[in-house]
């Protein structure tokens, strides 16, 4: 796991800026070819073992279209390969969750698809099961337990689905940035100024980029260009400082007031509700705004040219409104960031429960929050989430089945939608009071060592399952 630290640079010449963006736009372009190749089903092998197609290509006495040296091409290909196992990777992850929430599908059938999707850990996957999902071959193992017509039924399945949330495949449309590794760049200090001489399109000619401010330097580095400051900005990829392990066990139900509440019904980071509902309403407002200018710069396309340029140049301009963008998405990240340092520092758990975070969909939206918003806090909490729990040796057995998590009593197992209102739980069978995320914090910590109510259990086996145990216990 690594941490992305930027340093910025000062203001470059024109000569030094006139490079790098030529060397930006033949590594995009180089990029891009290498997305629009290797996108192909039958090159899908390729996303586990990254190596081989560059070797493939080594042989083969490739050459950059496009004037990259060997080394940058190699780096682009990855970036391409990685690009594309991101988006592959997003995909099964929201079938999975399809799967397991699908009504129709026996056991069995679920199984089949999660042995099909499934993979040990980050990295690691049978790439030629996910091929064989679109290619129609039958692929089956030891613990498949399905006959041959149902199997055909599941992998057509999960082929319409990730068709369909797979969507578009990336492109690069921008040149941004590109990426040297150690042999591409030499580092510097001069008169107490750290500077980067990086590679460029020419061999031998490097740019030599004065930095802002002083970071020790190693592995690959990625410049990134700021045309609006004539500046770039190097982030470095670093091993971060890993803590000892907690031990004990915490549950933590995620939010949209606050960034979480743990399962001693501490909240963390009220501010959050304020940042994700201020990005919310800029994005819905400047929606609204973007397409009253449209319409605007449509009319006068014809009548009056000039006027629509200027319109499209200083009105529906993207520049601007990326900082400001930038600047709430950095807000809300930072409670994230916040929320579970409080969290990590002060309890020190050994394993923490989590809900999936494809559930959180429906707190969002009674908060009204924008679609794009709540999608976009999903996946950055995850990610966050994903980094802090390394960071701090947190044990990570995958999400816990969240249904009912907070309609039921962790006193005397009633479940039921009248025992909660609002913010408040109050168990209509035993009395127990407490706050409603509190008590959803706890019951998901409880999931952890439940063997029958499993991350895939679907929900209406789950309150079969959670009724059962109550008559049970009360008979008692
Ligand atoms: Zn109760």
């Amino acid at each position: 796991m690594q941490r992305t630290v930027r340093q910025k640079s000062l203001p470059l010449n024109d000569g030094k800026w006139a490079r790098l963006l030529k060397t930006a736009e033949a590594y995009a372009r180089q990029k891009d070819a290498f997305l629009v190749e290797y996108a192909h089903i039958k090159y899908l092998h390729y996303l586990g073992d990254k190596r081989a197609l560059r070797d493939e290509l080594v042989s083969a006495g490739f050459a950059s279209p496009f004037g990259l040296q060997a080394r940058m091409w190699k780096l682009a290909l990855e970036d391409a390969l990685f690009t594309l196992e991101r988006q592959w990777e997003a995909a099964i992850e929201t079938a999975r969750g399809l799967v397991a929430r699908h009504e129709g599908f026996t056991d069995e059938e679920k199984h089949y698809a999660f042995w099909l999707l499934y993979r040990p850990r980050k990295g690691s996957r049978d790439w030629k099961r996910i091929q064989a999902i679109f290619t129609g071959d039958d692929v089956t193992g030891e613990q498949v337990t399905l006959d041959g017509a149902k199997r055909h039924r599941v992998r057509n399945y999960l082929r319409r689905v990730l068709r369909r949330v797979l969507g578009r495949r990336p492109r690069v449309k921008k040149a941004r940035s590109f990426v040297v590794d150690r042999q591409m760049y030499r580092v510097f200090f001069s008169e107490k100024r750290q500077y980067i001489a990086v590679s460029t399109l020419t061999p031998g000619e490097r740019v030599v980029i004065p930095l802002a401010g002083v970071h020790a330097v190693e592995g690959n580095l990625r410049v990134v260009l700021l045309p609006d400051e004539r500046a770039v900005e190097v982030h470095i990829s670093c091993e971060p400082a890993v803590f000892p392990a907690g031990d004990g066990e915490a549950g933590i139900d995620l939010g949209v007031t606050e960034v979480f509440t743990d399962d001693t019904g501490r909240k963390y980071r009220a501010e959050y509700c304020k940042a994700l509902q201020e990005m919310s309403d800029y994005i819905l407002d400047k929606g609204r705004k973007c397409q009253k200018l449209w319409a605007l710069y449509r009319r006068n396309l014809e009548r009056d040219p000039a006027r629509a340029r200027r319109i499209r140049r200083h009105n529906l301009g993207l520049a601007k409104q990326r900082k400001r963008h930038r600047r709430f998405r950095r807000r809300c990240e930072n409670e994230i960031n916040r929320a579970f340092n409080e969290f990590l520092k002060t309890r020190r758990p050994g394993v923490v429960a989590y809900e999936d975070l494809s559930h959180l969909r429906g707190k969002a939206r009674s908060k009204g929050l924008s679609r794009i918003v709540s999608l976009w806090m999903r996946r950055i909490t995850g990610e966050r989430w994903e980094y802090k729990s390394y960071v701090h040796s947190v044990e990570d057995p995958g999400p816990v089945n969240a249904a009912y998590s907070s309609l039921t009593c962790p006193v005397c197992g009633w479940v039921d939608p009248q025992n909660r209102k609002g913010d408040i739980f109050v168990c209509r069978k035993c009395g127990f009071t407490a706050d409603a995320d509190q008590v959803a914090a706890m019951n998901l910590k409880a999931r952890l060592h439940d063997e029958e109510i499993t991350r895939y259990t679907s929900k209406s086996r789950v309150k079969e399952i959670l009724l059962r145990r109550y008559f049970e216990s009360s008979a008692v």
